[in-house]
């Protein structure tokens, strides 16, 4: 069965075809680096990197952009009031996001530009924009997206939009603009961003980026005109990717997006968890309460991405279990050692087969998690009572590892085995000694050094850690 992936454009399931063969081409919009992100931002995350991962299970490659919004009032506001540099202050937060990002095991994107890196092209596409004279400038000096020249305004959020193209004047922002809903692309410095502002070309001037035009840029810059999926939560569909859609198409003439993902919102007691409800739990406020982050990825995997969930710690505490009984089995599978003569029985073979059929079913039906966890944990069963009974056969304790590993690609929920500080120390100086070895050629010592280190259940990777020390991990 092909993957079939829900697109908001045309609100249909559709069977997920890429433009290059074997590549997907995804955007994701990132975090606002101001402040630490919630829970309900990493429902985001993890329903992306679930849509990732199941790309890559079934054979695509995918090259990912998430983008930092790194300048934005509340970014300017947060380093004017610390009084730090903008790029200092948003530098803690960006940090703090790909820890968090870590901890719940989502896989890394190939980029990650930054608005503040890529302002010459956001300039040369607000520029385009001007030219094709669908931005103008306003009485303020900054300058809009002109909503009426752009026919297909409104396509993807389906919002009657008529009143807003009539262009009736509100007074909710301070800026001038000739529609109520045209949106800056150029924001025309005003005293409040200090001494942040790009000195760009006429007509755009002294000022600085729109928000929804980064992700155009970015987009295009890494991805090309015309990318295969475009993701984001259900609160970016209006205004914001109806706004990516119109400045990136109008500037190109080509599609700019062919598959829109949009996740259901995480919330509490019924209403969006968000910072401007002040009913948010960052991560590591529930990392503090000692849950382990694999048991957040798991409630967030509970249910299906178009579903809203309800945020509770009875909840976390009931996914931590459900994490426990898969480690468990995992480790029991593991450490299984099948009785003499025993009988490969048949039925269980064949339950095998069924888990693996069961999980990739679900998963090809637009994502549908809690019905591949339901075969995960039928799976569980089976391979529970098997092994109780003991008639569980040598190679089909095999093939049911082999199917928690497949399990283990897309869910990612495995316990790892930490070392503790000493052990990790021991290691960090034995690997040096062995550099030291290899390099002035003593490779029998080197040798001697890897071998002692494999014996105390630890193995040294080839690839090379970011730190250029040669990676390693608990066997
Ligand atoms: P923001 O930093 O507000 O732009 O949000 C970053 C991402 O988190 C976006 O994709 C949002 O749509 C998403 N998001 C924000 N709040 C929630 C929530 N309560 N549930 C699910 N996704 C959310
Ligand atoms: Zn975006």
């Amino acid at each position: 069965m092909a993957f079939k992936i829900y697109d908001t454009l045309t609100r249909k399931k559709r069977a997920f075809e890429s433009i290059e063969p074997r590549i997907a081409r995804i955007y994701t919009c990132g975090p606002t680096v101001y402040d630490y992100a919630h829970v309900g931002n990493f429902r985001a995350y993890v329903a992306q990197d679930l849509l990732r991962r199941w790309l890559e299970y079934r054979g695509w490659r995918v090259e990912q952009v998430q983008n930092l919004t790194d300048v934005d009032d509340k970014t300017i506001k947060g380093a004017n009031e610390e009084n730090v540099p903008l790029a200092q202050y948003t530098k803690k937060f960006a940090d703090a996001f790909f820890e968090d990002c870590a901890s719940l095991r989502i896989e890394h994107a190939e980029h990650y530009p930054r608005a503040t890196e890529t302002i010459p092209e956001i300039i040369a596409l607000v520029q385009r924009l001007v030219e094709k004279g669908f931005a103008y400038k306003s009485g303020d000096g900054s300058i809009y997206f002109s909503i009426r020249k752009f026919a297909k305004y409104g396509a993807l959020s389906k919002t009657n939009l008529e009143g807003l193209k009539e262009g009736a004047r509100v007074s909710q922002d301070s800026y001038e603009k000739e529609g109520a809903a045209d949106f800056a692309l150029w924001k025309a410095w005003t005293s409040e961003d200090a001494n942040v502002f790009w000195d760009a070309p006429a007509p755009l001037g002294k000022g600085r980026p729109g928000w929804h035009v980064e992700c155009s840029a970015m987009a295009m810059k890494f991805l090309g005109e015309t990318i295969d999926i475009h993701a984001g939560g259900v609160d970016l569909v209006f205004p914001h990717h109806e706004n990516e859609i119109a400045q990136s198409e109008a500037a190109t003439g080509a599609q700019f997006a062919r598959y829109w993902f949009h996740n259901e919102h995480l919330l509490v007691e019924g209403r969006k968890m968000s910072k401007s409800l002040g009913n948010f739990y960052t991560l590591r406020d529930v990392l503090k309460k000692s849950y382990s982050p694999l048991a957040v990825r798991y409630l967030l995997l509970s249910a299906h991405y178009r579903q809203q969930l309800n945020f509770t710690f009875p909840a976390l505490t009931a996914a931590a279990a459900a994490v426990e009984r898969y480690n468990e089995c995992y480790r029991n599978l593991k450490g299984y050692t099948p009785s003499l003569g025993v009988e490969t029985s048949e039925g269980f073979t064949k339950k095998i087969a069924g888990g693996r059929k069961a999980f990739e079913k679900a998963l090809d039906d637009d994502l549908d998690s809690p019905s591949a966890l339901a075969a995960v944990f039928d799976f569980v069963r089976e391979a529970n009572t098997a092994m109780e009974a003991k008639t569980l056969g040598p190679e089909q304790a095999a093939e049911a590892l082999a199917l928690f590993d497949d399990f283990e690609r897309v869910l990612a929920l495995r316990e790892e085995k930490r070392a503790d500080a000493a052990l990790a120390k021991w290691v960090e100086a034995k690997l040096e000694e062995r550099e030291a070895a290899r390099k002035s050629r003593d490779f029998e010592r080197a040798d001697a050094i890897r071998k002692e280190i494999r014996e105390r259940g630890v193995i040294v990777e080839d690839a090379v850690a970011k730190n250029g020390k040669p990676k390693w991990r608990i066997k």
